[in-house]
């Protein structure tokens, strides 16, 4: 797995986990959702899938390989923490294994206007120690995205 340094600020606010979203914070992979019944890979999980309604998934791990579909830069500050952070960017990354599955994530590497879309990239992940659901620490990984060369 592939680490690097967190895009956010140290203190911004993490994922919260749950059933469904568990693997894919925790793994350092791109855990994804497939239904049971029909097979479907899906993103973000969710409760229900989006093509039969089933209930019950595996999960598979894609490739960490995708495409910038789309993205922003974002200059205006709508947050005091992330005062230090702009410009950055937000962008919609479609996976190499899955091009329906799309995630929303950073480009870590890129600068605002260096931005494209059809920008191959790569998944990267940053580790954050916080506290879990009991007594013990948890390590959440955040996918965040490098250019591919
Ligand atoms: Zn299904």
């Amino acid at each position: 797995m592939a680490r690097s340094e967190r895009y956010m600020p140290d203190q911004w606010i993490l994922p919260a986990l749950t059933p469904e979203n568990r693997a894919f914070f925790t793994s350092g992979e791109l855990r994804l959702q497939r239904c049971r019944a029909c097979g479907a890979v899906q993103h973000p999980p969710g409760e229900l899938c989006n093509v039969c309604q089933a209930l019950e998934f595996d999960y598979v791990a894609a490739r960490p390989e995708g495409v910038v579909e789309s993205f922003t830069i974002v200059h205006h500050v709508t947050n005091p923490m992330l005062e230090q952070r702009v410009p950055y960017n937000v962008a919609i990354i479609s996976l190499r294994d899955y091009p329906h599955v799309r995630i929303v994530g950073n480009v870590i590497d890129v600068a605002p206007g260096q931005m494209r879309i059809g920008m191959p990239v790569t998944c990267t992940w940053a580790e954050v120690r916080r506290e879990g659901d009991g007594a013990d620490p948890i390590t959440i990984y955040i996918p965040q995205w490098k250019h591919a060369d």
